[in-house]
């Protein structure tokens, strides 16, 4: 048959197996090419995940997973545009840097939210709440581990140096705060102290006598057996000392902390003191928080919280 084939049949059949010949050998260059690219990829994936693994080795990596979520659930994205571009431009860097820095840094929690430099929360770490455990998180607590937040924020002290502060809330007002505090921080808003409860046994009324802004402490109301807000982590304190707590017992007046009497008048016009007129007033107020300030059987002038 193949010898009888015309010449011009000969000529076709050629052409058509040397056109399927060039296709085949292009498709296994194709492969190869595809594969050793995948093989020089591979290292890096593996490197990469294994800097994930180390988990608290470095903060930035573990900022740079959650920072996505920063600008989404900032509501005032455009007062912070400042602060987001900052993280994310700083999340660049951290994300080409592929070595691991050396200086040991706190483990960070896989959900840990980074609102910008120096401000994030996240779930409590083994760490946390060991420190907390059998303080302000007492062993008849109802509230869950998985209620709360850790936040880490800066802050501007009584002589305008920065510090950091830490703050244990409610996972339902951790943004409230984090943007909060940011903007307090932004504004060189004086604070005296942000510490936990705990290092001060988690007794309200030392941490209030040493003028130290805290959230969670899992107790009653002073002088009742109502769980306060603070129980929850939905209430917060500022500057305690220059914004007391005034109740009237029996038609008398009653201050605290002890010393703080000159601000239970609050036309003085000392410094420190919570008016209407205050950025943290008007901050705490935009964010759905309600005033001790405002209430009318007592005066707890240092207190913010956000209900359920
Ligand atoms: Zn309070």
């Amino acid at each position: 048959m193949k010898m009888t084939m015309p010449p011009k049949e000969q000529k076709r059949l050629f052409v058509s197996l040397a056109s399927l010949t060039i296709v085949a050998i292009l498709l296994c260059l194709v492969y190869v090419i595809g594969t050793k690219s995948l093989d020089s990829y591979d290292p890096i994936v593996s490197s990469d995940s294994s800097v994930a693994d180390a988990a608290d080795a470095s903060i930035a990596k573990a900022d740079k997973q959650e920072m996505p979520e920063a600008p989404v659930s900032a509501n005032n994205v455009s007062e912070n545009t400042a602060q987001v571009t900052d993280t994310l431009s700083s999340n660049t860097v951290s994300d080409t840097a592929t070595d691991v820095t050396e200086e040991p840094a706190p483990s960070a929690m896989p959900d840990r939210v980074t609102y910008a430099e120096g401000f994030y929360y996240e779930s409590l770490s083994e760490t946390v709440k060991e420190r907390i455990n059998g303080k302000s998180y007492k062993p008849d607590c109802i509230i869950p581990y998985e209620d709360l937040r850790y936040l880490s924020v800066l802050y501007c002290d009584f002589d305008g140096n920065t510090q950091t502060g830490e703050i244990i809330c409610n996972k339902a007002i951790a943004q409230d705060l984090i943007e909060i505090f940011c903007e307090l921080y932004q504004n060189e808003y004086q604070i005296d102290k942000i510490r936990l409860i705990d290092e001060y046994d988690a007794d309200d009324d030392l941490s209030c006598a040493d003028n130290n802004t805290s959230c969670f402490n899992y107790r009653t109301v002073a002088g009742s057996n109502n769980l306060s807000n603070h129980a929850k982590g939905r209430a917060i304190d500022i500057n305690p000392f220059q914004n007391p707590y005034v109740t009237y017992p029996n038609g008398t007046v009653r201050i605290s902390p002890p010393g703080s009497e000159p601000y239970a008048d609050r036309s003085s016009g000392l410094k420190h003191m919570i008016t209407e007129d205050d950025l943290c007033y008007k901050l705490f107020r935009e964010h759905g928080f309600t005033w001790g300030g405002h209430w009318k059987s007592l005066k707890d002038y240092q207190h913010f919280e956000k209900k359920e």
